[in-house]
């Protein structure tokens, strides 16, 4: 009889475990989205002070870097049958296609509006933090493709740009991803939303520039006045 009783016992209990890891991960899910939605509202009430002709700049500005992209993409094809030239360097087309090649490193500020930096680049912390409140834009610090994006345990919402030339860079912690993987971007676009998911205690940006795969410190290329 007491073999029952301790059966039964032992069953409650696994019933009773699983029904609590299953509220802890909801409970877990429902805070993530609770803070989207916060960081959603606050950026529609934003976008909705934003007068219609910058709506029309806006668009504008993207098929200008949508063509810039493509006219990069078809440079970086042509490139190996270009015929190497020695005389007649038309330096303006040289001037050009220098300002392209900028369009592509990653040397801006990825937040926009108020921030502070709250960490700094060192061995065990591979980006930079930057302190900013929930909802702040978070732009494409270079022209690029979204090559990933994903939610992480640690990093929380997580978006990476590959930016065509060895260099990537990687915004973590967002309470919105504003992008889908293969979505192309220009410098400055809006692609997120500051929040702090995963392993975070206070609303901030965790940006990661890496060259050639390897963590490089974002300071030594941003543009920080
Ligand atoms: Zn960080």
């Amino acid at each position: 009889m007491n073999k029952y009783l301790f059966l039964l016992l032992a069953v409650f209990f696994i019933i009773a475990l699983i029904l609590y890891l299953r509220n802890n991960n909801l409970t877990y899910m429902i805070e993530q989205l609770e803070q989207e939605i916060e960081a959603s509202n606050l950026y529609i009430e934003k976008l909705k002070s934003q007068v219609d002709s910058d709506n029309m700049k806006i668009i504008s500005k993207e098929e200008r870097l949508r063509n810039l992209l493509d006219d990069y993409l078809n440079r970086l094809n042509n490139k190996a049958q270009e015929p190497m030239t020695t005389t007649g360097v038309d330096i303006a087309s040289r001037q050009d296609s220098l300002k392209k090649e900028q369009m592509f490193i990653p040397d801006l500020l990825p937040v926009q509006g108020e921030y502070i930096i709250s960490q700094r680049f060192n061995e065990k912390h591979q980006g930079l933090d930057f302190a900013a409140s929930l909802g702040t834009e978070v732009v494409a610090a270079a022209a690029g493709i979204i090559s990933q994006t994903y939610i992480d345990k640690y990093f929380g919402n997580v978006i990476q740009i590959d930016h065509l030339n060895t260099y990537s860079t990687k915004y973590a912690h967002l309470a919105k991803i504003l992008v889908k993987k293969g979505d192309m971007v220009g410098k400055g676009n809006i692609i997120g939303l500051v929040g702090d998911t995963g392993n975070s205690s206070a609303p901030h940006l965790h940006f990661e520039i890496l060259l050639n795969q390897i963590n490089i410190n974002p300071e030594n290329i941003l543009k920080i006045n």
